[in-house]
């Protein structure tokens, strides 16, 4: 951390503070020309349990990500498979501490199990979830006054696959089937039969010209995945760092030297999820140092320290690390500072996959 940019960082987190009516600006997804009929959210709630593993390993196969709506407690004790879940390129939401009915609780007891959860899943990922589901879907006017308050999206289902309810796998992948653009399904992350049914919802999907996207903050409804997300790159793809994930205490936007991220601090990082058919790429970074000072930016692809990239100054530079060896299907890419001596600062300006 450079000392003149905590001031900086710290006065603009001030300022947002009191500007919380302001909705999260959307980042500009890709069209996806193999999702010409939209996008539909898979949802899993309860985890994670000892069966997060297997439904990690399924959907990762399956090119499939979907939102975990997690149990406080449950991620409290497992903290590995909640890594094991941002590590898959999944989504988490907050589906309280300990999956009481939410109604029968008074406001603060509300209020108590969600900012729990909040705070266990910002410990162990290093971001907030953004939304939450109640469990049972019971809500009421109370609930959701403490929800937004918390900074939160309810979000309840389109379509309920009754996986909870005995349901087969073809009868969830027959749910699956009735879904159409920006739906959200109901599943769960404990049955055999929804493990089951995973390869034949990615089928099914993809038969109808729809991809498993994220749920939106803002409307709740299913959306294309942020961050860039991409299908395998072809010849080359180019994410802005903005339209990146943000994670750390201090990484945020900058509009000069160019329009892109600062990382402040160790553990300030950057990522976005990339669907790879091939196992080794290239990735150039421009960047640069906030000073004369060497910049040092590290990657990681699927929690794996790659390399690093260097910045020796602060003209903004592309510096390129070739043939990197990666895992297949959806990996989380990530750019984080962890060599940080307090006397320079990173800004980042895209990412380069080729
Ligand atoms: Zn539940």
């Amino acid at each position: 951390m450079f000392k003149s940019k905590l001031m900086k960082a710290a006065m603009s987190f001030a300022l947002l503070g009191t500007l919380i009516a302001i909705p999260p600006i959307s980042p500009v997804s890709a069209a996806d020309a193999s999702c010409p009929n939209g996008y539909v959210a898979l949802t899993f709630d309860d985890g994670p349990t000892n069966n997060t593993n297997n439904i990690l390993n399924a959907l990762k196969q399956a090119g499939l990500r979907a939102t975990m709506f997690n149990i406080g407690q449950n991620s409290q004790n497992n903290q590995s498979l909640v890594r094991a879940q941002v590590s898959a390129g999944m989504w988490i939401g907050n589906h309280s501490y300990t999956h009481p009915d939410m109604t029968k609780l008074n406001s603060s007891q509300m209020a108590s199990e969600i900012s729990r959860t909040q705070d266990t899943i910002r410990s162990i990922t290093g971001s907030s979830p953004k939304l939450f589901r109640p469990p049972y879907g019971a809500t009421n006017a109370t609930l959701k006054s403490v929800i937004s308050q918390n900074g939160l999206r309810e979000v309840l289902w389109n379509v309920d696959s009754q996986d909870w309810n005995g349901a087969s796998a073809s009868q969830i992948v027959a749910a699956v089937n009735r879904m159409a653009s920006g739906d959200v399904i109901l599943m769960h992350d404990q049955y055999q039969t929804t493990l089951q049914a995973i390869p034949q919802i990615a089928q099914n999907l993809k038969n109808r010209g729809l991809c498993a996207g994220m749920i939106s903050p803002s409307t709740g409804r299913a959306v294309a995945p942020d961050g860039g997300t991409t299908n395998p790159p072809a010849a080359s793809v180019k994410v802005e760092a903005e339209n990146m994930t943000k994670s750390g205490q201090y990484a945020s936007n900058i509009s000069s030297p160019f329009n892109g991220v600062a990382l402040y601090a160790n553990n300030d990082a950057v990522r976005t999820t990339t669907n790879f058919t091939s196992g080794t790429h290239s990735f150039a970074l421009r960047a640069a140092s906030s000073n004369a000072n060497m910049a040092r930016v590290e990657l990681r692809i699927g929690g794996q320290t790659k390399g690093t990239f260097y910045y020796g100054g602060s003209s903004p530079a592309v510096y390129t690390l070739n043939n990197i060896s990666h895992g297949t299907g959806n990996q989380v890419i990530e750019l984080i500072v962890t060599a940080d001596d307090g006397t320079w600062d990173a800004y980042l300006d895209y990412l380069e996959i080729s």
